[in-house]
């Protein structure tokens, strides 16, 4: 009789893992590392309270990455799938998803996700046209394991929504979920190498341009000196690099998209619906109007500060502290105070 109820367990345990459990897509970056956003999609899948596996593609060292995310296994992830092969370099959609869509036949998961950036971007939806479901992007909330909430409208309007979808293909706002801190949790995940025999003919990876700064990346900055269109030129937009310079490793610049389109800064510093979402711990806007595309990249940063020499824009709307002037006046004055502290 006792045989009998273990084996009653193991076959429900067997099927609650195989109908309720989570894959979580982890970035590599530059070097192995594993990127930061990965650990926010962690706590977003940690919220879902079942099995987590999570699985990583590199071109090399994806041994480092995978040592990386075992340090935080108090998310309670049970197997780390690594896919190292030289077709994965750049990470092109057309590599990876076939043997993501692998690993979805095999396994079943109820919920993929991954931290909204542009590989995940480029990778879920792609999997999810596979799979023939909706994919869900940028949620900022888990109400339940079908629920979840993303905004809507550039950010106007928060929706909650609802899939029936079998699986789920989630992309997780990184600034909405905190970071996953490193921890015990119930012993180490399993790593599983994947058969990666790749073939992509659709794609080629040729090069990638970064640009390198000793500052740090915009969505993991305390502060961000964001500039707008007022800057007037790419020289003046050395004051906000020369204030940022003054908390190093802290601060760094953004910039709208007028500033971008106007060719005084390059489109990574773009923050806004069609740049990136930022929340830092001090937003300083400046010579922004504040309209709102750009309103929807940073407005759940924790501190605002607006400088515009026009008191009516929308800005000071959402800003927690306002200056009313010139830039061209206030920032070197700002500089000179900030030097002597
Ligand atoms: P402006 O709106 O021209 O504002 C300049 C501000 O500077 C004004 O408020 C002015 O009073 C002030 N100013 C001028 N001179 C000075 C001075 N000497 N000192 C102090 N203040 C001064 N925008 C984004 O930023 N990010 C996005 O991701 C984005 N996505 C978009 C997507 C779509 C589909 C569309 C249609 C638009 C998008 N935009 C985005 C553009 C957005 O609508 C605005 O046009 C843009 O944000 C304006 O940038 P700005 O505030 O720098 O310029």
């Amino acid at each position: 009789q006792s045989r009998y109820f273990f084996s009653r367990l193991a076959t429900s345990t067997i099927h609650s893992r195989c109908f309720a459990s989570t894959l979580v897509v982890a970035e590599q970056i530059d070097g192995g590392k594993l990127a930061p956003v990965t650990l926010n999609a962690l706590t977003a899948a940690s919220q879902l309270k079942q099995d987590i596996d999570c699985v990583i593609f590199g071109a090399d060292k994806t041994a480092e990455t995978t040592t990386q995310l075992q340090k935080f296994n108090n998310s309670n992830i049970k197997k780390i799938f690594v896919a190292e092969n030289v077709a994965f370099k750049g990470l092109l959609s057309e590599a990876v998803t076939p043997v993501l869509l692998d690993l979805q036949k095999k396994n079943n998961y109820t919920h993929i996700l991954g931290g909204s950036s542009t590989f995940t971007k480029s990778i879920l939806p792609r999997l999810a046209a596979l799979l023939d479901v909706q994919p869900i992007s940028d949620i900022t909330k888990v109400v339940d394991k079908d629920q979840f909430i993303r905004f809507v409208y550039a950010g106007n309007a928060v929706l909650k929504l609802k899939s029936n979808d079998t699986v789920k293909i989630i992309t997780v706002r990184g600034t909405a979920f905190e970071a996953t801190k490193e921890g015990g949790g119930s012993g180490q995940a399993n790593v599983e190498k994947l058969d990666s025999s790749v073939k992509n003919d659709l794609s080629e990876f040729v090069e990638r341009q970064i640009q390198q700064s000793e500052r740090p990346e915009l969505p993991s900055a305390r502060i961000i000196f964001s500039g707008g269109r007022a800057l007037k030129s790419k020289e003046n937009f050395k004051l906000l690099y020369d204030l940022a310079d003054l908390f190093p490793g802290q601060a760094t610049v953004g910039a709208s998209r007028a500033a971008v389109d106007a060719g005084y800064c390059t489109n990574d510093l773009q923050i806004g619906q069609t740049g990136k979402i930022v929340a830092p711990d001090l937003y300083v806007a400046i010579g922004i109007s504040g309209a709102i595309q750009h309103i929807a990249g940073m407005k759940d940063s924790k501190v605002i500060v607006a400088i515009n020499k026009d008191g009516d824009a929308p800005i000071f709307a959402i800003a927690d502290y306002g200056l009313v002037g010139d830039l061209f006046k206030v920032i070197p004055e700002l500089n000179e105070k900030l030097k002597k502290k």
